[in-house]
């Protein structure tokens, strides 16, 4: 990394929300009002003590932070190379890192006094999450998710029922997630005096990577402190799973003026580095603009948006949010990809030898560190983001592992 680059990536996004050549505001006209609006709300409170206080007080007494930095001895001592550490960022209640964001944006949508708030999701861990704080709230829910999605997730569109959230299925093209943006940001632009839009990544229009990445800050702020404290001094590798790219940058940032402390985001690499069965978006990705923002993208020669494939739905997704994009091209973080079965193997392995059951997601991240610790020295430190449990996966896992029912 030159020196130029090291200074330019502490100065992102600009006033406008780009990460260089990527992010920015790439939206229908009606959408423009209300963003600029979320912005200047979003920094107002980001400046405003009383917010913060607010925040830190929910993030510590409803959401269980901080998180504990747990050295997994029994792996490390299989695996025979690095110290490795886990950020259990699954022990926050409802399950995932998601809660943070869900949390903060729910907070902003409070002091605009908007009374309903919706939001997409995947594998339905943000849709859970954003449930959650709308009801600790009293605010209205209204939760996108794509038709096939509700299906292999029914666990968690029961829970966000039980929430009190109105769950939509979203029957246009693939069913899934997308889609579910499609429409948070149609209904989104019809309600948007009384409704706020929780975006769940740190991907979209500016203000949204920003924000979001900044409401997951907290996960490398207290890592740093923790394996300072555990340590005394800084890990040499940071590795986490990217779909939009929020766990991922949640953690790294922190780390990012760091010259020495290496970072790899994983990617989802499906059936293999093949179209359509993947969603490494730096494996075969091009430059494009989808749903809102510029960044890498998974399209075809025409630019349409191609399918994408992974065991994960939290990873399933065509574009990457707009800062990794930048650090890719930086050279400050590396971008590799576990494919299903590494994360399978991963996901139990985890299981088995730490009595901690990954989520399937997070078990990308897990597979790049059983790669990769054998080949560092016994003194190196590894930090792994464990971005959330494996509760929501087990039945899919049972099914593909072939396991039997006791009778
Ligand atoms: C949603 C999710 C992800 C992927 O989203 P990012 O924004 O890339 O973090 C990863 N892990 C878990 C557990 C998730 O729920």
């Amino acid at each position: 990394m030159t020196a130029a680059a090291e200074a330019a990536i502490s100065n992102v996004p600009d006033a406008a929300g780009h990460f260089g050549p990527y992010g920015g505001r790439y939206v229908p006209e009606t959408l423009v009002y209300p963003l600029q609006e979320l912005e200047r709300e979003y920094f107002r409170c980001q400046q405003d003590p009383e917010f913060q206080r607010e925040l830190s007080y929910y993030l510590r007494e409803f959401v269980g932070r901080p998180t504990p930095l747990y050295f997994a001895e029994r792996l490390t001592r299989e695996l025979g190379g690095a110290k490795i550490y886990l950020k259990r960022e699954d022990l926050l209640h409802t399950g995932a890192h998601k809660i943070n964001n869900a949390l903060g944006q729910a907070l902003i949508a409070k002091r605009m006094n908007k009374t309903r708030v919706i939001a997409e999701t995947g594998a339905g861990q943000h849709g859970v999450a954003t449930a959650t704080v709308a009801a600790m709230f009293g605010l209205q829910c209204v939760i996108y998710m794509g038709a096939v999605d509700c299906e292999r997730q029914a666990l968690n569109v029961y829970r966000m029922k039980m929430l009190g959230a109105d769950v939509v299925p979203v029957h246009a093209g693939q069913r899934t997630l997308k889609e579910a943006v499609n429409e948070a940001m149609r209904d989104w632009v019809t309600n948007v005096r009384h409704t706020h839009y929780i975006l769940g990544t740190a991907y979209g229009a500016h203000p949204y990577p920003v924000m979001v990445r900044n409401f997951h800050r907290i996960i490398g702020e207290e890592a740093r402190a923790q394996i300072l404290a555990q340590e005394q001094r800084l890990p040499d590798l940071l590795l986490a799973c990217v779909g939009g790219g929020s766990n991922a940058i949640g953690l790294f940032h922190a780390f990012l003026e760091d010259p020495k402390v290496r970072m790899c985001g994983v990617e989802a690499g499906g059936l293999g580095i093949v179209p359509e069965k993947h969603a490494a978006r730096f494996h075969g990705g091009s430059l494009g603009v989808l749903q809102g923002t510029r960044s890498y993208i998974l399209q075809d020669d025409h630019g349409q948006i191609q399918l994408t494939h992974s065991v994960s739905a939290g990873l399933d997704y065509a574009a990457v949010g707009p800062e990794h994009a930048w650090l890719h091209d930086q050279g400050r973080v590396e971008y590799t990809y576990a494919t299903d079965d590494k994360a399978l193997e991963a996901f139990t392995r985890l299981a088995r030898l730490e009595g901690i059951i990954p989520a399937l997601e997070s078990s990308h991240a897990v597979a790049e560190a059983i790669r990769r610790a054998p080949e560092m020295p016994k003194d190196a430190l590894m930090i792994v983001n464990l971005s959330g449990r494996g509760d929501k996966d087990v039945a899919q896992v049972a099914a593909r592992l072939n396991l039997a029912m006791p009778v």
